[in-house]
């Protein structure tokens, strides 16, 4: 059995053949995948599909550019984006929260890549309200990271989150190494993995019962500029496997036990509810 904790099939790249594409992932063992919002309009269709299809399940959240649209100037060059209010939004996922809609919060985080310096900060207002909602919940958190990656780990850290999975991340990796040992932090790793030097550094590295597996699906295909999709999730597994001179099988049992001792476990009797 395999997982998929990071995928957007809310993509217009998967309209067509939703269905198929969701078929061959079962095919492949491949029974959980983590379907990631990013905004208003995905974040309902995330829920739309995890109540459509039992594997799909929902983390709803506010992509970090997504979250600064209305501070974003002539020179951000990324795709476009519709106005929309944060704050409703944030108020939104934790609702669904609260009402056990959702399996995790994500994606949600902080990036230097798309936006300039003086986004970061309401950036990080808004990544610490969501990961507080996680807290609360008691569920995941799953975390976008780029160019920002050691304050992304230190805003975590800082808040004890406990249930951290930083998606594709691109970091230092002993840094990934440091906050795996002292604060229980996951590391996804994309199934474009054999061909990144971090990802193979990580997959030797990391504590075992800190990796878990991912697409980003339709993005960072394996083959460059094919459409990624979940059943993807097992080549990085073999990968794993051949790196490491271990079975798939074992490999694949790591793996799943990470995920469930993740999103599996009830909620915790000192977990607070917050108005
Ligand atoms: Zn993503």
């Amino acid at each position: 059995m395999f997982v998929d904790v990071h995928t957007h099939l809310t993509h217009e790249r998967f309209t067509g053949d939703l269905p198929d594409v969701i078929e061959r992932a079962k095919s492949a063992g491949v029974h959980s995948i983590v379907c990631n919002g990013l905004d208003p309009e995905s974040n309902r269709t995330v829920l739309q599909l995890s109540e459509t299809y039992p594997e799909v399940l929902a983390a709803l959240g506010i992509y970090p550019i997504q979250a600064i649209h209305s501070l974003l100037d002539e020179s951000y060059g990324g795709e476009k984006i519709t106005a929309f209010d944060v704050n409703a939004e944030i108020q939104f996922i934790r609702e669904q929260s609260l009402q056990k809609n959702i399996v995790a919060v994500g994606e949600c985080g902080m990036d230097g890549y798309w936006a300039s310096e003086g986004t970061f900060a309401e950036q990080e207002r808004v990544f610490r309200e969501l990961v507080q909602i996680s807290i609360d919940a008691n569920i995941p958190v799953i975390v976008h990271s780029r160019k920002l990656e050691k304050r992304t780990l230190e805003v975590l850290a800082s808040m004890e989150a406990p249930k951290v999975i930083m998606h594709c991340y691109c970091g230092k990796v002993k840094w990934a190494i440091q906050y795996a040992n002292s604060h229980g932090f996951h590391f996804s790793i994309p199934a474009n993995a054999a061909k990144n030097g971090n990802f193979i550094k990580m997959l030797k590295e990391l504590p075992p019962e800190r990796v878990l597996t991912e697409t980003d699906a339709p993005y960072l295909a394996p083959v460059r500029g094919e459409r990624n999709e979940p059943a993807n999730v097992v080549g990085t597994v073999e990968f794993w496997a051949e790196l490491t001179g271990v079975s798939l099988e074992d490999k694949a049992k790591v793996v799943q036990d990470n995920f469930s001792r993740l999103f599996d476990s009830p909620p915790s009797a000192n977990s607070k509810t917050k108005q």
